[in-house]
């Protein structure tokens, strides 16, 4: 014999159960077979809120009975021909009736007892069998049989204990006799001794399947719900969750304990002790493999089969130099929890007995606590022991696989992988079988948890990174454009899964935290919301993605002044913005050591030179102890456009506005010609070679006659440009009279740091630089007489954005 469970979403209405009739029709076919249902799926929990809603004397239960009436009526229309629907409809009302009279006696006493609460709740079963049955009777030879005539329990209403020998022999007797090739069973229900009805606890069918199972011998036990299986993670909140093939007793036992709701946790005993495999099987998808849970060996040499969770977790911690030694404190405490029915879920103590921490349903708290305090209230009185101490809103995940006793370093990935994602971990406990780590961790924290432990330990090391985006100009749309084209090389190849969660710009911002489309971004953006950046900051501590990366494409002051909120949410912070790293360096130090804390990267590659790799260069010289002496550097691809197209035919000013024009000046080109972006670029070399320095330590020998430079706007800027024509010229002729060509230089040299125009004779490496070219010579402790050289384009839209992309990466790879 089969037994089969249908959950509730498998016959929540009539359209889902045709297809459990197919199911039951094709395995008849193989088999003789008990069929275990459960309640149309939010039945039982309509009918316990119904129950109340009436206790509180509100008369809203009678809507939800209605409501309940319906749900069933509908279902009984579409699969039962008309001609056999009266005795049916006949005993659906009987049912409701009954049930209507119970919630009216609730309602008029305004009381509850746990025993009426179960009577009530066996309405969601007894209505969707007795309906399965009749409908399965059209199509094969069925026969019903209520649970409560075969399962026995103790009388302790809303989860009962299973009398199991009592029971494996009503059920085996009742098989014995019965004839027909399919029996349809209620799940969920019992009774106690004097004939009452109890439940086996929420989720309860799958137990009834597997007692039904064990007390037949069945040859297998086959729980039909809505997804593909036992998976590695809860697939509703672990995107990237994926079937386990096959799993053992113990660890689909601990899967189970530890929150895989797919499984009842006590579903297992019962077919563990006959050794009867179990299937977890997709009523909508019955060709898909599913998960064979047995105890024959296990394929795969992944230690760990699946993560879970449990959240609504309360840890009590009770500490007290009155444990240290004193035989009995715990099992005082355990004493109590179990007196007053609180279920321990998890325990840590220390190895010095000072305290003992155990964690429990957030809704038992408050009754712990007082138990407890109670408990050692003379202890307490004598400051022996401390009242305990109870947070809530807490969250327990799990590791589980038996493989993990021959693998070292499990529990130090785990932890370092929760780390990294600034997941604070408030308890640890690992079982002396090894097949379970759990950690408890705050329940904000339980989804990003969840994805990146996934993300370790099954995802073949693929790391996605969740980029949140502000600015995207003409530098931001090539940075997406990019993105949106090495998206798929970067997944298959460097195992990269580069998501954009957030675009923004000074108007609207847009967020998506399946990662945004970028195939039409633009549109989307233009509809999004209402920019304003600390909508934006709430928004990416809410959503508190793991490997966020906050991208600044803006050349804006207020947007650089947030990093440091993001650097402390743990959120990674790579920049094209300059300000930032030049401003004070009080605040340059601190956002590079909240970086460190908070094990956030800040990255700023394209500060200097655009897209070269001039600061990765430098850190990699620093890290590796060279020391830097002199740095020579041209660092404005804008001013080496003006001076290399200046000429006699070609006017300054006229040379400044095509620079413009071609994007290569700041949108303000006095910031360029003033010589203060290129202060601010060998600055920010300056300070990562080590040294502490500021702004105005940077002689800035300005060539711009102090008419250009008191200007406001840039319409008197460009006049002042054409009025001072004979300065510029005058630039040019002693050039020429020097056989050498004017570079804006930047340099350092033993503490001292200056910039200005300087005559570059035809030796000189500068010499040679064309067009918009950038170049960085350091000259440090190894690179003594020939200095470490970088040059190539260092201004431009396309060559910035992937200097930002670089950086991604960087963090991608880390
Ligand atoms: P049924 O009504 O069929 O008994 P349940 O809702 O009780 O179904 O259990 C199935 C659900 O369990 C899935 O839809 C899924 O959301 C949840 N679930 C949680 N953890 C896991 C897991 N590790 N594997 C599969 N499902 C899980
Ligand atoms: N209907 C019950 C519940 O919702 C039992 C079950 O579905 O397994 O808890
Ligand atoms: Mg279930």
């Amino acid at each position: 014999m089969l037994v089969l469970k249908f959950g509730g979403t498998s016959v929540a209405n009539a359209q889902n159960i045709k297809l459990v009739l197919d199911i039951v029709q094709k395995k008849s076919k193989e088999d003789t077979l008990a069929v275990v249902v459960s309640a149309f799926s939010g039945v039982t929990d309509l009918l316990l809120d119904a129950s109340k809603k009436a206790a509180q004397k509100d008369k809203a239960y009678r809507d939800i009975i209605s409501q309940i009436d319906q749900k069933h009526k509908a279902a009984i229309e579409e699969l039962i021909p008309l001609s056999e629907q009266s005795d049916l409809i006949e005993n659906i009302n009987s049912n409701i009736n009954l049930l209507k009279t119970l919630l009216d006696g609730c309602f008029l006493l305004g009381e509850l007892s746990n025993r009426t609460a179960d009577i009530v709740a066996s309405f969601g079963e007894l209505l969707s069998s007795q309906i399965i049955a009749v409908a399965l009777k059209q199509k094969i030879n069925a026969v019903f049989k209520d649970s409560r005539e075969l399962i026995k329990t103790n009388s302790d209403f809303g989860k009962a204990n299973v009398d199991t020998e009592t029971t494996n022999h009503l059920i085996a007797n009742y098989f014995k006799e019965n004839k027909a090739q399919v029996v349809l069973l209620p799940g969920f229900i019992a009774s106690d001794e004097a004939g009452n009805t109890t439940t086996l606890g929420r989720g309860g069918s799958d137990y009834t399947a597997a007692i039904i199972a064990n007390a037949t011998h069945a040859t297998a036990l086959e729980i039909w719900t809505d997804v593909n299986g036992m998976f590695t993670a809860n697939p509703k909140i672990v995107k990237q969750a994926q079937p386990i093939e096959t799993i053992s007793y113990q660890e689909a036992m601990e899967l189970s304990h530890f929150g895989a709701k797919v499984l009842y946790p006590p579903t297992i005993q019962p077919v563990l002790d006959s050794n009867i495999p179990i299937w977890i099987k997709n009523t909508f998808e019955p060709d898909a493999f599913g998960t064979y849970i047995s105890n024959e060996n296990q394929a795969g040499n992944n230690p760990i089969k699946g993560i879970s969770h449990i959240d609504k977790i309360a840890l009590i911690t009770l500490e007290g130099s009155g444990m240290i030694g004193v035989a009995g404190s715990s099992k005082r405490l355990f004493e109590v929890l179990s007196n007053h029915s609180i279920n321990v879920i998890f325990i840590t103590q220390a190895s010095s007995e000072h305290s003992i921490c155990i964690g429990i349903l957030n809704q038992d708290a408050e009754n712990a606590k007082k138990a407890i305090d109670k408990t050692f209230e003379l202890e307490i009185a004598q400051s022996k022991i401390e009242p305990c101490i109870v947070e809530k809103d807490l969250c327990i995940v799990a590791l589980v696989g038996e493989n993990m006793k021959n693998h070292q370093g499990i529990s130090g990935k785990m932890f370092s992988t929760l780390g990294k994602n600034n997941v604070n971990i408030r308890a640890i406990a690992q079982g002396a079988s090894e097949r379970n780590i759990s950690v408890v961790i705050n329940e904000k924290d339980v989804k990003k948890a969840l994805n990146t432990l996934h993300e370790r330990f099954f995802e073949d090391n693929t790391k996605q990174l969740n980029l949140f985006v502000m600015g995207i100009g003409n530098v931001g749309e090539k940075f997406i454009d990019q993105i949106h084209q090495q998206k798929k090389f970067l997944k298959e190849n460097l195992k990269i899964n580069v998501r954009v969660i957030a675009l923004a710009n000074s108007r609207k911002m847009l967020f998506d935290e399946d990662g945004i489309n970028l195939n039409d971004w633009k549109a989307k953006v233009d509809n999004g919301e209402k920019a304003s950046v600390n909508d934006f900051i709430s928004k990416v501590k809410e959503l508190n993605l793991r490997n966020s990366i906050f991208v600044d494409i803006t050349a804006n002051y207020d947007v650089a002044m947030i990093y440091e909120q993001f650097l402390r949410m743990n959120v990674g912070v790579v920049t094209c913005n300059k300000i930032a790293c030049s401003s004070h360096y009080e605040n340059y130090k601190k956002l590079k050591e909240l970086s460190r804390k908070y094990n956030a990267p800040f990255l700023f590659e394209t500060n200097v030179g655009a897209g070269l790799p001039i600061i990765d260069t430098l850190k990699n010289l620093v890290a590796s102890g060279d020391k830097v002496n002199k740095i020579q550097a041209v660092l404005s691809g804008s001013l080496n456009f003006i001076f290399n197209n200046f000429s006699e035919t070609y006017s300054f000013h006229d040379v400044v506005k095509q620079a413009g024009v071609e994007g290569y000046t700041e949108p303000d080109p006095k910031i360029d010609l003033s010589g203060v972006d290129v202060a601010r670029k060998i600055l920010i070399l300056i300070r990562e070679s080590g040294v502490s320095m500021e702004m105005e330590d940077i002689e800035n020998n300005c060539f711009l006659p102090e008419e250009c430079m008191n200007t406001t706007n840039n319409d008197d800027f460009f006049k002042s440009l054409l009025k001072n024509e004979s300065h510029f010229n005058q630039l040019l002729a002693e050039a020429k009279e020097k056989d050498s060509r004017i570079k804006f230089v930047a340099q350092y040299d033993n503490g001292k740091a200056s910039v200005g125009l300087q005559f570059i004779p035809k030796e000189s490496p500068f010499y040679n630089l064309e067009g918009k070219d950038n170049i960085v010579q350091f000259f440090t402790e190894r690179y003594v007489d020939q200095p470490l050289l970088i040059k190539g384009a260092g201004a431009g839209a396309a060559v910035t954005a992937s200097g930002i992309f670089a950086d991604v990466i960087r963090i991608g790879n880390v």
